[in-house]
């Protein structure tokens, strides 16, 4: 019974609910020098108040952006590159355990005024402060909690922030289910979001 009433909840949440996740071992990482759509990346630290130390997110920005290109981006003539790092005071955010099913309108909301429209704004919370959230995808915006970083979690979401929704194909990356197999984005979806990209620069 409890199976069934979470297998209900994945399907419920708008987006993207915990489930095992990791990067497939069969996704060689292939890099490219000069690739013909680029968008700046911000990260964007959440902490609940000015005492918080960021260095507890232990993040290695060089090596999660080698993984978004490199794993998945690319291959599609698509590449993402560092624009700054900054910190966002937000109890709100930080804490979603506490807005639990309202996760994604919190997120909108929570970000309105921090988020650069020119650029993909991923911002980062501890994966403990969430309930059955992995991470939430929105316009030019992607939350990942921090367990999730280096998994699939991350290109889903970047995919829903440059306007992709569901594909319920199993190794799509834009699929709910079996986040273990999600592997490729197909040619549409590469389309969508390389568009996406030339539009915003
Ligand atoms: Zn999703």
């Amino acid at each position: 019974m409890r199976y069934l009433l979470f297998i209900f909840l994945l399907f419920l949440l708008p987006s993207c609910a915990v489930e095992d996740d990791y990067v497939p071992t069969s996704i060689e990482p292939i890099f490219m020098d000069n690739p013909s759509a680029k968008l700046l990346v911000d990260i964007i630290y959440v902490v609940p108040s000015k005492n918080y130390n960021q260095s507890k997110y232990a993040m290695d920005e060089t090596r999660f952006m080698d993984f978004i290109n490199g794993c998945f981006f690319n291959r599609h003539n698509i590449g993402f590159e560092m624009g700054e790092s900054r910190v966002l005071i937000n109890s709100e955010l930080y804490d979603l355990k506490d807005n639990r099913d309202q996760e994604s309108s919190v997120f909108n909301t929570e970000t309105q005024d921090s988020y650069r429209q020119d650029r993909m704004n991923i911002y980062i919370i501890p994966r403990t402060n969430t309930v059955a959230i992995a991470g939430i995808g929105l316009k030019q915006r992607a939350l990942i909690t921090d367990e999730f970083l280096f998994t699939t979690t991350t290109p889903h979401e970047i995919g829903h922030a440059l306007g992709l929704s569901h594909r319920e194909v199993e190794g799509n990356i834009m699929c709910r289910v079996k986040p273990y197999l999600r592997k490729e984005f197909d040619s549409d979806q590469v389309d969508t979001m390389y568009n996406k990209i030339l539009s915003i620069n």
